[in-house]
């Protein structure tokens, strides 16, 4: 079994997928192609939003977003203390410092009760990670930010296509980014991000700067970065996202079979009211998480640890971290969680696979 099975979705579309890669290599236009144009509009009319910005990475997108709104060194923005790196990473990279915040057990996102007692009058913004596929709290976190005079980034890696009441994740803060790493929600076949914005000058920004800061050819506006997208990409990214709701259909089908076997015997995921998770990961919580990883990979399952470290126990954010300074709700997730397989071509009979492996292990320990 596969944790994200990439080549049954290959198979699946493999005659569109060769087709637009055929084109694009038939065409010799390997960047800027005209694709990355039309993937920005087929992702801004998915997520009504004004503009979507290709980019290389999701890193990049965070990296784009945090230079376009300006940070500067020793600004300090407000990210989640259980968490992928790339956010709170990217903030240090521009010497700005990551204030780490505590998420909350339920929805592993933002404990917004949280995030007050860290803004200080260095605090620029919040990025706000939707973990696993379910969106942070981003109404409150929008109100919070509102009465401090902070932006938010939505870092929606993992939650392309979830939504807050019809609401599309990447759509409701003031800049939002993504990745298409392969195995996201909606993945192409290598490096991939974009940023999101309603705001003119923003877009405007993260264009110049994705493409080393020129507002023509050989004319550096400013200091950037090479975070294009390549036409490759966007090409095959156009065709998955035609399937891409199908998809999330599944998922989000596996995710209820997943619960309906598991419950009373590991914790299972819960997704508020209101809200849809785009089920980048189905992560369940147990005290025997290490004996359920092990007894599944006897019977060749994949399961992962997302993450096995509070990132404000990192080492690369030693100096960013308060001495005493506890997080133990973030700690605690680290001792107990496990990411199970998911994805957007699972069977009923995968799912209840492992299910049955779990359910038989918890009825041994
Ligand atoms: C994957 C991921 C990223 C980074 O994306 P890349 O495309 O791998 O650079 C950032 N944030 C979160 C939450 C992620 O899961």
């Amino acid at each position: 079994m596969e944790f994200c099975d990439l080549k049954r979705q290959y198979a699946a579309y493999q005659s569109e997928l060769d087709a637009a890669i055929r084109s694009v290599v038939q065409s010799a236009t390997f960047i800027n192609g005209d694709e990355i144009r039309l993937l920005e509009e087929e992702l801004a009319g998915y997520l009504e939003v004004k503009h979507a910005l290709a980019c290389g990475s999701g890193t990049d997108a965070l990296l784009l977003s945090l230079l376009a709104l300006g940070l500067c060194p020793g600004d300090e923005v407000i990210c989640p203390a259980f968490s992928f790196i790339a956010p709170a990473s990217m903030v240090a990279l521009c010497g700005g410092k990551p204030v780490f915040a505590e998420v909350s057990p339920v929805d592993f996102n933002l404990d917004v009760s949280r995030i007050e007692e860290k803004i200080t009058s260095k605090t620029r913004g919040i990025i706000a990670v939707s973990l696993f596929g379910q969106c942070a709290g981003l109404d409150e976190i929008n109100l919070l930010a509102a009465k401090h005079g902070l932006w938010v980034i939505e870092d929606g890696a993992q939650s392309f296509g979830a939504a807050i009441s019809g609401r599309k994740s990447c759509g409701m803060t003031d800049v939002a980014t993504t990745s298409f790493f392969p195995a996201k929600p909606l993945g192409c076949y290598g490096d991939g991000g974009a940023v999101f914005t309603d705001n003119d000058e923003l877009a405007a920004t993260v264009r110049q700067l994705r493409a080393h800061g020129q507002e023509k050819r050989y004319h550096h506006r400013r200091i950037g970065i090479n975070g294009r997208m390549d036409t490759l990409q966007a090409a095959i990214l156009r065709v998955k996202l035609r399937h891409f709701d199908e998809e999330l259909k599944v998922r989000q089908q596996a995710a209820g079979w997943y619960t309906s076997l598991l419950k009373g015997f590991v914790e299972t995921p819960v997704v508020a009211a209101g809200k849809t998770s785009s089920w980048a990961q189905y992560t369940i919580r147990s005290k025997n998480r290490d004996e359920l990883k092990v007894a599944l990979a006897e019977k060749n399952i994949p399961s992962t640890v997302h993450y096995p470290l509070p990132l404000p126990r990192q080492e690369a954010f030693a100096k960013d971290v308060q001495p005493g300074e506890q997080f133990p709700v973030s700690g605690e997730l680290c001792k107990t969680v496990l990411s199970l397989p998911m994805h957007g071509m699972i069977t009923e009979e995968e799912v209840r696979k492992v299910a049955g492996v779990i359910v038989e292990t918890v009825g041994k320990v």
